[in-house]
C-alpha cells in the first residue's frame, strides 16, 4: 500500500515524504479513506503505530478544502488528548501537515502562561490540540469559540478516562455543534470506552490496527524477579552489564520517581526525573538532554510518560509495576515504535505479585522470566545463600554428632537417685 492510494493531496504526499514515511503503517492505511469520506471512527489503536499522522493528514486535508471558512480561521478542528507532552507532539505534526496547506494551529495546555495562548488564539487558528482543563479555562474566559468545530479528535481516550477527564471532555462536546465527525482513539477498550463511544460517536466505523490490549510487536518483553530493597542494585547493574545507553524507567510515584534519580546519579549514571511537579521548562530541557544523549536514565512517572515520543528508544524498565495494567501497554508502547525492536524490562518483587498477574490475564501471556547473577527474588532462592546455608546446617550437624560420640565415651555419672538407691540396700 501506498500512501498515494489513500486519496491524500499532493501536498500532503510531499510532506509524508519529507517526514521519511514511505509507506502507511496498517492504522494510516484503514483510518485515512475512512475519515476522508466522513465517517465517526473508533480505533484501536497503541501508541507508536503511527495513529497521530492517521488522524492528522485526513483532518488537514478536509479542513484546506473549504476556502472560504479558512479565510475566517475559527477552529473546527479539535484535539483532545491526556498531557502535555503529547498535545506539544500532535501540536506539531498537526503544524508540520497544515504549513503545507496554510492551515494554523495551536497548541493549549496547563502549567505555562495562559496569555501566549490566548495571544496566539486572538489571532486565529484553524486546528486546536488541548489538555482538556486548561481548554475549558479558555472556553469558559471566552478567549476561544468552538461553536465551528466540525472535527473532534479523542486520543488516547483510554488515558484520558484513567485521569479522571470525563467530565471535562462533556463539557468540552457541550461546546460544540451536535453535527461534527467524532474520531475516537484508544489502545484498550475497557468499558469506560464503551460508554464513552456509545454517547459521542455516530454509527462509528470500527478500526483495529493491532489486536486490542496486546502490547506493540517487536518489543521483547523479559522480567526479573528481585527482593524490593535490592532493585535498583539491580537497575545499576542491568545498565552496566548489558551497556544499556538510553532507558525509560517509570516509577509509580515522584517521590520514588526523585529518590531513584538520586541513587542513580549517585552511581554515577547520567539520571534524571520527569513529573508533573517538574515545570514544563524543565520538563522541555531533561527531555531535549535525554534525546541528545547527554542523559541516559530518565525516571518518569506514567502521567508524564505519556506523549513521550523518543525514535529508537531502545529500553524501557518498569521499576514498579503499575496499578493500572493497561498502562503496562502504554509503557512498554514507549520502545519498539513504528516497527523497531525494544526491550521492555519489569523488575518484580513479591509484593508486586497481583499486580502481575493481572498484567498477564491483560497480554494473555506469561512475561520470561532472566536472571542476573548475584540477584534473586529471596534470598532462599540464591544458589550461594542456599549452599552456605547447607553447609552451616551440615556442620551444626557434624558438631552435635561428636558431641554425642564424646559423651558415650565419657563414663556416665551416678544419678542422686541411684546414689540413694544403694544407701537403702545396705
Ligand atoms: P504515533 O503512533 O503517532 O505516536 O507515531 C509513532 C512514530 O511513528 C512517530 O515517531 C512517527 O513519526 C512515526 N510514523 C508515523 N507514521 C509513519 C509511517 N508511515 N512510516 C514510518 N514512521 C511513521
Amino acid at each position: 500500500m501506498s500512501f498515494e492510494k489513500l486519496g491524500l493531496r499532493a501536498e500532503l504526499l510531499k510532506a509524508v515524504a519529507g517526514q521519511g514515511y514511505t509507506e502507511p503503517t496498517p492504522i494510516q492505511t484503514r483510518s485515512i479513506p475512512v475519515i476522508l469520506e466522513g465517517h465517526d471512527i473508533l480505533a484501536g489503536a497503541q501508541t507508536g503505530t503511527g495513529k497521530t499522522a492517521a488522524f492528522a493528514l485526513p483532518i488537514v486535508q478536509m479542513l484546506s478544502e473549504d476556502q472560504a471558512a479558512k479565510k475566517k480561521r475559527q477552529p473546527r478542528a479539535l484535539v483532545l488528548v491526556p498531557t502535555r507532552e503529547l498535545a506539544a507532539q500532535v501540536g506539531k505534526v498537526m503544524q508540520d501537515f497544515g504549513r503545507r496547506l496554510s492551515l494554523r494551529s495551536a497548541v493549549i495546555y496547563g502549567g505555562v502562561n495562559i496569555n501566549a495562548q490566548m495571544v496566539r488564539l486572538n489571532r486565529g487558528v484553524d486546528i486546536v490540540v488541548a489538555t482538556p482543563g486548561r481548554l475549558l479555562d479558555h472556553t469558559g474566559r471566552k478567549t476561544l469559540d468552538l461553536s465551528r468545530v466540525k472535527i473532534l479528535v479523542l486520543d488516547e481516550a483510554d488515558r484520558m478516562l484513567d485521569l479522571g477527564f470525563l467530565d471535562d471532555i462533556l463539557a468540552v462536546a457541550s461546546f460544540m455543534p451536535v453535527k461534527r465527525q467524532t474520531l475516537l482513539f484508544s489502545a484498550t477498550y475497557p468499558d469506560s470506552i464503551k460508554r464513552l463511544a456509545d454517547e459521542m460517536l455516530d454509527n462509528p466505523r470500527r478500526i483495529e490496527a493491532t489486536r486490542p490490549n496486546l502490547a506493540a510487536e517487536g518489543v521483547t518483553q523479559v522480567m526479573y524477579r528481585v527482593e524490593k530493597l535490592r532493585k535498583r542494585e539491580l537497575l545499576t547493574a542491568l545498565i552496566r552489564k548489558e551497556n544499556w545507553r538510553q532507558v525509560l524507567v517509570f516509577t509509580r510515584t515522584r517521590y520514588g520517581a526523585d529518590k531513584l534519580t538520586g541513587q542513580l546519579v549517585a552511581d554515577d549514571i547520567a539520571a534524571a526525573a520527569i513529573h508533573s511537579s517538574k515545570s514544563q521548562s524543565i520538563r522541555n530541557r531533561t527531555l531535549a538532554e535525554f534525546r541528545n544523549g547527554s542523559v541516559r536514565v530518565l525516571v518518569a512517572t506514567d502521567v508524564a510518560a505519556r506523549g513521550l515520543d523518543i525514535s529508537s528508544l531502545p529500553h524501557v524498565v518498569n521499576y514498579d509495576l503499575p496499578e493500572i495494567p493497561e498502562n503496562y501497554v502504554h509503557r512498554i508502547g514507549r520502545t519498539g515504535r513504528a516497527g523497531e525492536k525494544g526491550v521492555a524490562v519489569s523488575l518484580v518483587c513479591d509484593q508486586e505479585q497481583a499486580l502481575l498477574v493481572e498484567i498477564e490475564r491483560l497480554l494473555n501471556r506469561k512475561i520470561p522470566v532472566k536472571h542476573l547473577t548475584g540477584f534473586y527474588p529471596r534470598q532462599d532462592h540464591d544458589p550461594d545463600i542456599v549452599e552456605a546455608k547447607r553447609n552451616l546446617k551440615e556442620r551444626a550437624l557434624e558438631k552435635q554428632k561428636k558431641n554425642m560420640e564424646r559423651k558415650s565415651k565419657v563414663p556416665r555419672k551416678k544419678t542422686k537417685k541411684a546414689k540413694t538407691g544403694k544407701r537403702k540396700k545396705r
